[in-house]
């Protein structure tokens, strides 16, 4: 039982003692609340998609006789849910690794390098939007090479999620005044309304319900680039208009 407190008035130390302990307890309640939640949350996400493979496998079993293309279908949506459900698992064990306090590995690295390596996996999965490198010059700054890399590919991820065939993404890198790295994913795709934006980091937070049936999204990835980009000690802000397009601004410190 957490809702516990200690009773001690005054202002002797026992007082204090008590009062210390008490708002211990709060903290402790509040990471459980929201632990609880995440708990909820992600088994309510890891539900849908499985759903959807027993259905379709049920579907298979019972009915040997189903139209050829029928079968493709049922199998196609398996294995996308399966899909899904993989994506699903590889974000919330990053998350995991997050919330246990699993340190990175920081130690200074080329930054362009990676930036270009994100670039070339982004263009593979591209549908139809024009992927642009803006000029790259050397960066060096500390971090961890592999969880920037992981960044840059939500970002980019996102921007091609969120920008119809036709439109344009850019991803740019250069050197700050104090040493660092600014990173920039800009997209001219459907843009984020004002009243969601505050609440974009937020898991599992989606700000188009429509989009939220898009099974590409699980609605984790902007948590885990904050964790990434925080755990640099950086920054990371977004501009976005709905309709215009978005950009994400990393700040990596020298
Ligand atoms: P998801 O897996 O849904 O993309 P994220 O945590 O990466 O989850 O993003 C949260 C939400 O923020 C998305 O569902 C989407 O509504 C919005 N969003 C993120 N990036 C973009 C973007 N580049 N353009 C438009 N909306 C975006």
């Amino acid at each position: 039982d957490l809702s516990r407190r200690v009773q001690a008035t005054g202002r002797d130390e026992l007082a204090m003692l008590a009062s210390t302990f008490n708002q211990m307890l709060d903290s402790i309640e509040t990471a459980y609340r929201l632990q609880q939640r995440f708990v909820a949350d992600a088994s309510h996400e890891l539900r849908a998609p499985l759903t959807a493979i027993l259905g379709n496998l049920d579907l298979l079993r019972r009915r040997p006789g189903l139209p050829p293309e029928e079968q493709a279908r049922a199998l196609e949506e398996a294995r996308s849910e399966a899909e899904r459900l993989s994506r699903l698992v590889a974000d919330l064990l990053s998350l995991a690794r997050a919330d246990a306090g699993v340190p990175l590995v920081i130690k200074p690295f080329d930054v362009d390098a990676v930036v270009l390596e994100a670039f070339q996996e982004a263009r593979r999965l591209a549908r139809g939007q024009e992927l642009v490198l803006d000029p790259l010059e050397p960066v060096h700054v500390p971090g961890d090479r592999d969880r920037i890399k992981q960044l840059l590919l939500i970002l980019l991820d996102n921007a091609i999620k969120y920008t119809p065939a036709g439109g344009r993404i850019t991803l740019g890198l250069r050197g700050a005044g104090d040493g660092g790295a600014i990173l920039t994913v800009a997209d001219t795709g459907v843009g984020i309304p004002p009243a969601d934006l505050p609440h974009v980091f937020e898991r599992f937070y989606r700000a188009d319900p429509a989009r939220s049936r898009d099974p590409g999204g699980t609605g984790l990835g902007l948590p885990i680039a904050r964790w990434i980009v925080e755990q640099h000690q950086g920054h990371i802000t977004i501009d976005s208009a709905p309709g215009r397009g978005t950009t994400v601004t990393v700040r990596l410190p020298g």
